[in-house]
């Protein structure tokens, strides 16, 4: 196996390349044709078995350059994570020029709110400064197609799970949804079950 045969933009394969992923991982084998098909997926897999890239890679082929709003939002239950994500993002799209960004706590609001006012595409963040964006307007919703909720149990784990599903109901109904979990503790199940169209479930 190897990632030509998903057929990915020049732009993609290059980042690829500089990155030195040669052989796709096992959850990668799974998510990456489902998610170029604008599957929902619910995916069991453990930190470590390039989850990340088994989206970064699908969202960044998909994301429309010239779209000025985010187009993809991903949840995170700590800043670490958020970081590292949009870390691993910013790499993946480096060729396409695709500007993600990470919006957490114990940074300033004033700064983020001034990025946000910048062309972004991918906006990667923990719920309590995400919902906050959102409450004050600084973060426009009504672009975006992609949500990724990353370590879902965690969130559960942290107290998010309230917050991950208000901010659910604010984005537009017509996206994809992927949740990625280590574990499937009944509430997960369920605001899988609440927001989610029809997903396919990959377990690693
Ligand atoms: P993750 O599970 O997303 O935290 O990824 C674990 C590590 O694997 C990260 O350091 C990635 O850069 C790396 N990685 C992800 N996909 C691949 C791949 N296909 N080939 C080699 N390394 C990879």
């Amino acid at each position: 196996k190897n990632f030509e045969e998903y057929q990915l933009s020049e732009e993609i394969n290059r980042a690829l390349e500089v990155l030195k992923y040669e052989t796709p991982t096992e959850v990668q084998t799974e998510v990456i044709p489902k998610a170029l098909k604008n599957e929902d997926l619910v995916v069991k897999s453990q930190t470590g078995s390039g989850k990340t890239a088994s989206f970064g890679i699908p969202i960044c082929e998909m994301v429309e350059w010239e779209e000025k709003d985010p187009q993809v939002l991903i949840l995170t239950p700590t800043r670490e994570l958020a970081a590292q994500v949009r870390d691993d993002l910013t790499n993946i799209g480096r060729f396409k020029r695709i500007k993600a960004l990470a919006v957490y706590g114990k940074e300033p609001f004033s700064k983020q709110k001034e990025e946000l006012s910048q062309k972004t595409h991918i906006v990667v963040g923990t719920p309590g400064r995400v919902m906050d964006h959102i409450e004050r307007g600084t973060l426009r919703l009504d672009k975006i197609k992609y949500l990724i909720i990353d370590e879902a149990d965690e969130m559960l784990n942290m107290g998010f799970i309230d917050t991950v599903e208000s901010i659910i109901k604010e984005l537009p109904s017509d996206r994809v949804t992927m949740v990625f979990s280590a574990t499937l503790p009944e509430d997960v199940e369920k605001l899988c079950h609440k927001y989610m169209k029809d997903p396919s479930h990959i377990e690693i």
